[in-house]
């Protein structure tokens, strides 16, 4: 669609270029149903906002469970405003769910919210699915999910991992999903992308099945423009949107990510964005997703900050899969990637090292080729990375619990 010879597009693209890589919104742009929450009893006011035609109204900050296995820190979050508990089948190898579970077991259902994810068996390096991508299997792994977590029913349950249009398509998990939800096991369909997120998104829309978009949204993907644009017809066409990956590389790090605060809030100025799931492991850190809760606007020094860190090079995989059809021995490098952040970043070693196992790699990756013919479009040196990242498989379970 253009607008005096300049479509949005364009315009976020040139934008984006006039300030090196990063982009404020301005006023105007504000969600127009965002209000103002108190949280009982701490004197807090938090924004909220609807999540999309869900129905839902959720603070703007809620948690991503996936990297804290610690019941009173998720205890804490429920009780200082967090609503929604993030979650997925695959976490912590079911460990995850079972200790949200003990957290919300005698705490009233309508109290809280919880959104899980299933997975299936997929082609790393294409994102296609394989044998195994059944329905059956589908509703054994939610039948699963929700006798961990104790309950029911969950409120969000999300197609998790998708990273190309034929997948979000996958007619076993449509088929699952349909009987799942008619059986009241969940109450809205999502689906979940950290990989080819826009293409990902505009065939969630393009469904009318999915109700909510999970997806990784930061100031530092290189294709932020297009992974913004997708965003905003998912919105506009009253799906709920919630951010992930909005710190890249999370809490601990980072070099490159000085002020998680502005990283948060970034990704709130976008009108389109309904809630984000930082994966806070600490008090302190629930502390500042408290205080972006109750004050989302970006200041002056803060802007500074993400304008110096936007034109650092990145430390992180962007997910931009370039790689794949360079490898000579079609390794999934973006998923390594990912491990490899898992590790150093989130420490989450036994996340990263189930990933890892996850991916049917030959027993000597990399180890094969004198010459790396991979040319990384961020320039990690993706041969050591692999190298470091596969002696995680040496390691016994027991050691990493
Ligand atoms: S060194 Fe590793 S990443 Fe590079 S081509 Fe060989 S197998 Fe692929
Ligand atoms: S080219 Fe680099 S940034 Fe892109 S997916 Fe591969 S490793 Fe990640």
């Amino acid at each position: 669609m253009k607008k005096d010879g300049v479509g949005r597009r364009d315009f976020m693209k040139t934008t984006l270029a006039g300030f090196g890589g990063l982009f404020f919104l301005s006023a105007l742009d504000k969600q127009p149903e965002e209000k103002r929450i108190d949280v009982k009893g701490k004197g807090r006011k938090l924004v909220y906002r609807p999540l999309g035609r869900t129905g839902l109204k959720l603070p703007v900050i809620n948690m991503g469970v996936m990297n804290s296995d610690n019941p009173n820190l998720i205890r804490a979050a429920l009780d200082s405003g967090v609503v929604l508990l993030d979650t997925a089948h695959a976490y912590m190898q079911g460990r995850n769910e079972e200790v949200i579970g003990s957290v919300v077991k005698g705490r009233p259902r309508d109290s809280y919210l919880i959104g899980s994810k299933v997975s299936l068996p997929q082609d790393r390096t294409t994102g296609r699915y394989t044998e195994g991508a059944t329905e059956t299997e589908f509703l054994r792994k939610l039948d699963l999910s929700l006798k961990r977590l104790g309950i029911d029913h969950v409120d969000i349950l999300y197609h998790h991992g998708v990273s190309r249009k034929e997948s979000v398509l996958h007619e076993p998990v449509l088929n699952a999903m349909a009987k799942a939800k008619k059986a009241g096991k969940f109450r809205f369909a999502g689906i979940t992308t950290h990989s080819n997120e826009p293409e990902v998104i505009h065939a969630a829309v393009d469904t009318k099945f999915y109700e909510v978009i999970l997806t990784a949204y930061n100031y530092q993907q290189k294709h932020v423009a297009d992974v913004r644009d997708a965003i905003a017809r998912a919105a506009q066409a009253g799906l709920g949107i919630v951010g992930m990956k909005a710190i890249r590389g999370g809490f601990r790090l980072s070099p490159s990510v000085r002020s998680p605060a502005a990283a948060l809030k970034w990704v709130l100025q976008d009108p389109h964005v309904h809630t984000i799931v930082p994966g806070f492991t600490t008090f302190d850190q629930l502390e500042t997703d408290l205080a972006v809760m109750e004050d989302i606007n970006l200041n002056e020094a803060e802007k500074m900050e993400l304008q110096k860190e936007a034109s650092l090079p990145g430390l992180y995989c962007q997910g931009c899969r370039e790689c794949l059809g360079q490898c000579v021995a079609r390794l999934p490098i973006p998923d390594l990637m990912r491990a490899y952040m898992y590790v150093y970043d989130y420490r989450n070693l036994a996340m990263a090292r189930d990933l890892v196992l996850s991916l049917g790699l030959p027993s000597g990756a990399c180890g094969e080729c004198t010459v790396c013919p991979v040319r990384c479009s961020s320039g990690f040196p993706v041969r050591e990375k692999i190298r470091d990242i596969v002696r995680i498989r040496e390691i016994p379970a027991e050691f990493i619990a």
